[in-house]
């Protein structure tokens, strides 16, 4: 474990700050209704590091304090840190290492979504709130046991290509990911938004498809156009 003292005063304000985002973040689950007990995790990389700050594993949401956050490096060993990582840490290592535009992951085994990994189905675009946020369907990423990096492998290789930002992992849960882990928790509870809504629609018949045409242009509209500061959070209509 190398000793954080060592490392230069930028970087250690710079993992102080995402200490205190990835805590702050967290409390964003349970309030969406997206865990329970001590199911799910944040992560965000640490700017201009190959290092990352992610979930203790194990404790109870009201337990995380900025300090119990654990500093990893970019292949998921522990650089700083009380507590063992998250069991995933291994996973999101692997989207870092991958994808060095996102900045943050979240899983979830939130309700609905998770329903929809259980029936290794995509969730299809059927409202226009999905274009605007997945551009398109949310797809359905493989079977992979917990532990080591299998399923930031899933993650990669399914989200390639896509614009989706989150992905079913089939059996288990949605993995999101963000520009900053501030835009994969958003992501993550429009997933699970989006998997209600859809579910609901197609209990009652079958939901109209969104034209491919109609899905770049709301696509196009919302990450362009719509909401030019910072964390513009709404969509259509807000
Ligand atoms: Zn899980």
């Amino acid at each position: 474990m190398t000793d954080p003292n060592d490392l230069d005063p930028p970087l250690r304000a710079a993992i102080m700050r995402i200490r205190a985002e990835v805590c702050t973040l967290h409390a964003l689950l349970p309030a969406n209704g997206l865990v329970a007990w001590t199911a799910g995790n944040i992560s965000a990389r640490v700017p201009g590091a190959d290092l990352m700050v992610i979930k203790p594993s194990g404790l109870e949401y009201a337990a995380l304090t900025p300090e119990s956050m654990v500093l990893c490096d970019l292949d998921g060993h522990v650089v700083d840190g009380r507590y063992q990582p998250s069991s995933d840490t291994g996973s999101h290592a692997y989207v870092y290492r991958h994808r060095p535009d996102v900045g943050g992951v979240v899983h979830t085994h939130s309700t609905y979504a998770t329903a929809w990994s259980a029936r290794g189905e995509a969730i299809p675009c059927v409202i226009t709130a999905m274009a605007d946020e997945f551009g398109g369907e949310i797809p359905v990423g493989p079977f992979a046991l917990i532990g080591d990096e299998a399923i930031g492998k899933g993650i990669v290789e399914t989200l390639d290509g896509r614009r989706s930002p989150a992905v079913l992992m089939r059996n288990h849960g949605v993995f999101t990911i963000g520009k900053d882990a501030r835009a994969a928790v958003k992501a993550a509870v429009m997933a699970e938004d989006v998997a209600r809504t859809v579910h609901l629609a197609r209990s009652y018949g079958e939901p109209i498809p969104i034209p491919e045409a109609d899905i770049d242009a709301l696509h196009h509209r919302y990450t362009n156009v719509y909401g030019q500061q910072p964390h513009a959070d709404g969509a259509d209509g807000t």
